[in-house]
């Protein structure tokens, strides 16, 4: 009897153990937050940079010359976005761990167990918006293929022509050909329709680059730059990348951005700038 009763137990024990198990997975993706969060994920820096390529010298540029690569996930009350998903997939990190190089790239943290750590499967995240198609924002845009695509009809239809644009890995974002998609033609996007998260059309750096506009509680609003500028002085300086897709509407992007900032009282917060990146919290603090 005694016996009986120690086995009763054991198992009323596992039950509750399995219940509660069940019920941590249930639990794991966080509760909708009141208000806009943004959380800046790690996905590497980038070494060797020209500064020839972005029209100055080297001595002109005051802070680091190399590039940092931050990935964004946006949490606002009716859903989730990840904005630039990373410059080395996954799938391309040692099996045993440790950092991934590609070329210039170099990358100490994989994207998705980032997520995870926060509590987010791909399959949570209801938008992906890139800013633009270059190889160091999109490495894991597959991995979001089940999520809503906001692009620009021309940034898609040059990311899918039959010649590959420059400076893009077409295989790191082919599935997204399939994904539910929202093409925008030449415009801004207000996100979740409350003027909290807005993507805007800024073209040049490449034909349907966009930034993002973020309008937080308590930090007030902000605009994450895309590429539209990479280096402090360019906007200083104004100076623009020799390689741009087309130089003329990069300046005319940077105009309407610029009065745009103006008007909102906007923070700009350029994503390559180790400058900037060093001064806010990364995951899994976050700012809202
Ligand atoms: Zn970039």
């Amino acid at each position: 009897m005694l016996a009986r009763m120690h086995s009763r137990k054991i198992v009323a024990c596992t039950v509750i153990v399995a219940a509660f198990a069940v019920f941590a997975a249930a639990q794991n993706k966080p509760a909708a937050p009141s208000s806009v969060r943004l959380y800046i994920l790690d996905c590497g820096t980038i070494g060797s940079m020209n500064p020839a390529s972005y029209d100055l010298k080297a001595e002109e540029i005051k802070g680091s010359l190399d590039f940092i690569t931050p990935c964004y996930l946006i949490v606002h009350p009716k859903g989730t976005l990840m904005w630039d998903v990373g410059q080395i997939p996954d799938a391309s990190f040692p099996p045993g761990g440790g950092k991934a190089t590609q070329g210039v790239f170099t990358s100490t943290k994989p994207l998705l167990p980032q997520l995870a750590a926060l509590g987010y499967k791909p399959s949570d995240i209801t938008f992906l918006a890139m800013s633009h198609y270059h190889g160091d924002h999109t490495a894991n845009a597959n991995e979001f293929a089940g999520s809503t695509w906001i692009v620009q009809e021309v940034e898609r239809n040059a990311m899918f022509a039959e010649a590959a644009p420059k400076l893009a890995q077409t295989t790191n974002f082919s599935k997204l050909k399939g994904a539910k998609t929202i093409i925008l033609h030449q415009e801004d996007r207000d996100v979740f329709g409350d003027g909290t998260v807005v993507i805007k059309y800024a073209p040049g750096h490449t034909p349907g680059h966009q930034a993002l506009f973020l309008k937080f509680a308590k930090k007030g609003p902000v605009v994450l730059s895309g590429d539209l500028y990479h280096y402090p002085e360019e906007r200083t300086l104004n100076r623009v990348p020799t390689f741009e897709a087309d130089r003329e509407q990069t300046r005319k992007s940077r105009t309407a951005i610029e009065a745009f900032l103006k008007q909102t009282g906007a923070q700009l917060w350029i994503q390559h700038d180790s400058a900037v990146q060093g001064t806010l919290p990364k995951a899994p603090q976050y700012i809202e």
